[in-house]
């Protein structure tokens, strides 16, 4: 049999699968050979030099070998479920480690008081001292290899489960180092990557001398193979995905000649209040041509924090609008949406109207058919008495949902997208998120801005800073002062027990409260005494963090900054030093882990965006920094948009090269996988 067929053979095919357990995987998309060799280890266990409990001294996974005490099955009867849990404990070495087992009750058969055990799995430290959750329990004199994989629980089957059913799909392929790699052997070898075979082996049974840490980091050649390859038929899926887009048409024509298009693009700029900057310039050309294409735009506006992103989002609104179509313009606050609705309403005063579309203003919408401007929060979604649109424009996209961005553009009239963000990305992880999409970049925001120091203080000296801070506001300075929550949490986080402390150390400043809670007349309120220079201070929530806009605010003083994220802590900051004179940024934190530190090292070493996106990447992946999709619904399993950037540029490279081959016909493996995927993603990436 050719490879090509040996993966396409049906699960059945393999000991122990009937149709039940061939049911069950399908249900989780795993229904041919191909599919179940996407499924990679979730980490390691390792039974060569086991620890004894006396021994042991960090967290982590371990194997630890010692003789078994007071094993003992307690079955709590909750609600109706019943779980049962096993305890018991291992000691040798001078010392002991607490072991639980959840719902594994048949485990009891085996644990003999007094007996010799080898646990592996995760150690941690528990209340009472080190303990383990669930171990693998094993003969510490059995045979076996070193170095097992440990496999995530997958289409309803547990791990032990999937192990089974992992070595009955490498053994029908065997031997493994020959198996046909779908990916040609040039790029391999430019990549320097094991082909498919060797990699398999690699990660699915390591050697018994292997690297186990650098197995679990993903880190050998053997799992780069597997990442690359996802991210290679993902990129070659996404493209194909492209290419279908731009066979669509829009309904909406531009129907203008040359001429009267040139004109109207030059008094566009005129709807400003100020010249527009080079780099919005350019993005505006950019998406002034990609409104006049056939097909629908998508495209995402990347700029830092005040780069004047609303601007050029203003003046393309306007254009479509005198294309005659009515245009959407969501934000993720109401803040926000009211800000924009203010500034639209100045700048597109007489060309056409602009409704606001929030919880809070839910008022009837006139029935006339003249093109409107709707801006609005994500009530905009939930209204069904909105005509269609020509443009959907999504402020600050990262902080919607998929599902609430693509609400807003399916549909038969494929109007134009344009996405705007503050957290700056590279283009290849754009692209990879968002699938089809352009990038406009505004790298740097209009003139006269002023650079924000940023310092970083601990809680203990917090008395100091504020102290400081009160010679600020004597000297005229308007402060915001940031918390996490509004009372919920740690104290330090919390803004009304902190109110008190800051009205103390800051009178006779007059100062303001703002927060969700707030009724909308009291948060407008709060904001304009603050824009007027009345209210002095404002201690607020993150309600701040998008679209405040008051100039002459310089201070920004953060609590509890090491609950925030990079990208959080950097927009917030970005409200300050917007006018002239230079911002400040105080960072007060408590005792700091490990990576709160460097998080906040960072944060206050840097004020480039791009950089502290990176950062923030690497550390917690672009899950939450840009609302991506979860990897797994698109059938990542080994590699992770964030943690392997280098490998998604590679891929994006290579992809030309191989989109040719496929093209004329040649590897055909690669193309079912790449179908496969192509499948899978079309449903993820319709917006
Ligand atoms: P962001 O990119 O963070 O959304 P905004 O669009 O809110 O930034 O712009 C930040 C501030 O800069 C606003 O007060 C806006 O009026 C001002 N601004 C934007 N573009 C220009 C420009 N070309 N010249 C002068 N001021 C500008
Ligand atoms: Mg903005």
């Amino acid at each position: 049999m050719s490879g090509l067929d040996l993966e396409d053979e049906p699960l059945e095919v393999l000991p122990g699968v009937g149709p039940k357990t061939a049911g069950k995987l399908a249900g989780g998309g795993l229904e041919r050979i191909a599919d179940l060799l996407t499924v990679v280890p979730a980490g390691y266990r390792d039974r060569r030099r086991p620890l004894a409990p006396g021994a042991v001294e960090i967290e982590g996974p371990l194997a630890v070998r010692g003789t078994l005490e007071a094993p003992r099955l307690i079955h709590p009867r909750g609600r109706g479920r019943r779980r049962s849990l096993l305890l018991a404990r291992v000691t040798g070495g001078g010392g002991s480690v607490d072991v639980r087992w959840h719902n594994q009750p048949y485990l009891m058969q085996r644990l003999e008081e007094g007996s010799e055990v080898l646990l592996c799995g995760d150690v941690r430290q528990g209340r009472g001292g080190f303990e383990m959750l669930n171990p693998a329990l094993e003969d510490p004199e059995g045979e076996g290899p070193a170095v097992t994989p440990v496999y995530p629980r997958t289409a309803d089957l547990g791990p032990a489960r999937m192990a089974t059913l992992m070595e009955a799909v490498l053994d029908r392929l065997k031997p493994l180092p020959k198996l046909p790699d779908p990916l040609p052997e040039n790029l391999l070898k430019r990549r320097e990557l094991p082909a498919l075979g060797a990699a398999l082996e690699e990660v699915h049974r390591p050697s018994e001398s292997c690297e186990v840490e650098l197995l679990r980091r993903r880190g050998t050649p053997g799992w780069y193979r597997l990442v690359y390859g996802e991210l290679v038929e993902r990129q070659l899926a996404l493209e194909e995905l492209r290419q279908r887009r731009r066979e669509l048409e829009k309904r909406r024509s531009p129907g203008l000649d040359e001429a009267s298009r040139r004109d109207r693009r030059l008094d566009l700029r005129n709807l400003a209040p100020f010249s527009l900057t080079s780099p919005q310039e350019t993005a505006l050309e950019e998406i002034l041509d990609d409104l006049e294409r056939p097909f629908p735009m998508v495209r995402l506006l990347q700029g830092d924090v005040a780069s004047g992103k609303t601007a050029v989002a203003l003046l393309t609104a306007a254009a479509v609008l005198r294309q005659g179509c009515s245009v959407a313009l969501m934000a993720p606050t109401e803040l926000l949406a009211e800000q924009h609705h203010a500034t639209a309403q100045r700048w597109l005063a007489g060309m056409a109207e602009v409704m606001l579309v929030t919880a809070a203003e839910a008022g009837a919408l006139p029935t006339s058919d003249a093109p409107r401007l709707f801006v609005g929060t994500h009530a905009l979604i939930h209204r069904d008495d909105l005509p269609s649109f020509g443009l959907v424009i999504i402020d600050e996209q990262h902080r919607f949902g998929v599902d609430q961005r693509r609400r807003l553009v399916e549909g038969e009239d494929r109007p134009d997208l344009l996405l705007m963000s503050a957290t700056p990305i590279p283009r290849s992880l754009a692209l990879a998120l968002h699938g089809d999409v352009e990038i406009s970049v505004l790298d740097h925001g209009p003139p006269g801005r002023s650079p924000v120091t940023t310092e970083l203080w601990p809680r203990r000296q917090r008395r100091t800073l504020l102290r400081r801070l009160k010679a600020r506001l004597d000297e005229g300075a308007q402060i915001y002062a940031v918390f996490p929550t509004i009372e919920g949490g740690r104290g330090e986080s919390r803004l009304m027990t902190a109110l008190e402390r800051l009205e103390k150390a800051w009178t006779p400043h007059a100062g303001a409260v703002l927060h969700g809670r707030l009724s909308r007349e009291e948060q407008r309120r709060a904001v304009q005494g603050f824009a007027s220079g009345e209210v002095r201070w404002l201690a607020a929530t993150t309600v701040v963090e998008v679209g405040l806009d008051v100039e002459s605010a310089t201070v920004m003083l953060i609590e509890a900054a090491e609950s925030f994220g990079l990208a959080q802590l950097h927009q917030l900051r970005g409200r300050v030093g917007r006018g002239a004179e230079p911002g400040f940024c105080y960072a007060v934190h408590g005792p700091l882990q490990e990576n709160a530190r460097r998080r906040l090292e960072a944060f206050a070493g840097t004020g480039d965006g791009f950089e502290l996106a990176r950062l923030d990447l690497e550390q917690r992946g672009p899950g939450d920094l840009l609302g991506a999709r979860q990897a797994g619904r698109e059938g990542l399993r080994a590699a992770d948009l964030g943690r392997d950037q280098r490998w998604l540029e590679r891929a994006a490279e290579d992809a030309p090269e191989l989109r040719a081959r496929l093209a004329a016909g040649e590897l055909p493996a690669l193309a079912r996988r790449v179908a496969a995927r192509l499948e899978r993603l079309g449903a993820e990436i319709a917006a």
